[in-house]
């Protein structure tokens, strides 16, 4: 059988780390692709052991000659664009870079897959956040979007673009309308990797005090080492369809942080400290996703939930290994 290749853009981040090592594991041939791969260092994919199976190429997502070239030296059979500016909170200092990272560059994938005319699967990496404010049921398919960020606004753009390229040209074009997903390769930007590594600092008498912001909303926290599972499984689809992918919990952040302290015996109201100056201009305060459609079409569920993720990324943190298997650890 003929070996598929697959191109992964946006390959340094946790998510094209994961997805890198699925895939290998599927015996694909990889190649990832980020802004300067000679300057880049890919340490999430020496992290996972895996830098040297995968082929790197630099590309900038935003500038369609450098894409039209990606895939004329790479002729992929499956692409997943994960890249663009990532963090919803940079995006209200950045707007313009993450609307043109994200929206720009996923037009410029659709129009170079058209262009190059080969029979070529595109996975988009949607978010949970276009829906904005949700109800208690969590946001499904048919849920309208109402983005509250420059990021909310570029992704649910890039969600219309893959949209009307399926049905105009019909592209096989997807979107993975994925919520908050984490893991021990997150970088400190984001609430999750802060909390967990100020905990294990704070434990072990480094630190004394961790500064947040908005304690009071709710994500649907899920991990991305299963995530990518349901990005491979959408393209492995007969018919291109978009899904939500999330664990179908909600909690809030200060229940995040709690359970994070109990697990060093800590009373985390000692330690944390809110400042307003980390508040956002804007806020999705209740967020969750109901991921039905997934388990019915493709068979995906999410079973890491959140206090199985604080345990993985606690445990990361302490001895600098990934935890494949679910600990009993209390
Ligand atoms: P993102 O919003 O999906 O990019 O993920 P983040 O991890 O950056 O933020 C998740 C939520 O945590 C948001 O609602 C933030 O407002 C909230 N939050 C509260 N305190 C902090 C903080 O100190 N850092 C970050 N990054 N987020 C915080």
């Amino acid at each position: 059988m003929k070996t598929k290749k697959a191109l992964i853009c946006g390959v340094s981040g946790q998510d094209g780390a994961y997805l890198s090592r699925l895939l290998l594991s599927k015996g694909y041939e990889v190649w990832g692709t980020s802004r300067d791969a000679q300057l880049s260092k890919f340490s999430n994919l020496v992290s996972l052991g895996i830098k040297r199976d995968v082929k790197t190429i630099s590309m900038a997502p935003n500038d369609f000659k450098s894409v039209l070239q990606a895939l004329k030296d790479c002729s992929p059979d499956e692409i997943y664009n994960l890249s663009g500016q990532s963090s919803v909170g940079l995006s209200f200092d950045q707007p313009t870079e993450t609307l043109e990272s994200i929206a720009n560059g996923t037009l410029n994938f659709l129009e170079a897959i058209r262009f190059l005319g080969k029979d070529t699967r595109f996975y988009n990496a949607g978010s949970g956040e276009c829906f904005g404010d949700v109800t208690a049921s969590g946001a499904d398919e048919d849920t309208p979007f109402k983005p509250c960020s420059p990021y909310a606004v570029a992704k649910s753009a890039a969600y219309w673009l893959v949209e009307n390229y399926r049905s105009a040209y019909k592209l096989y074009a997807c979107t993975g309308i994925l919520f908050n997903h984490e893991s021990p390769l997150r970088p400190d930007r984001f609430v999750t990797k802060k909390i967990i590594r100020s905990a294990v600092e704070i434990s072990r008498g480094n630190k004394d005090k961790l500064v947040l912001g908005n304690l009071s909303i709710f994500r649907d926290w899920g991990s991305s080492e299963e995530y990518v599972i349901a990005m491979w499984l959408m393209l492995q689809f007969d018919t291109p369809t978009d899904f939500v992918i999330a664990t179908g919990q909600s909690n809030s952040l200060e229940s995040f942080v709690k359970t994070a302290f109990d697990k060093f015996n800590l009373d985390w109201r000692s330690y944390v400290i809110q400042d307003d100056l980390l508040y956002r201009p804007n806020e999705v305060i209740f967020s969750k996703g109901n991921p039905e459609k997934a388990l019915c079409l493709l068979g995906w569920q999410a079973k890491i939930k959140m206090n199985d993720l604080i345990e993985k990324m606690i445990e990361f943190e302490l001895y600098n290994k990934h935890l494949s298997i679910k600990t009993n650890r209390k």
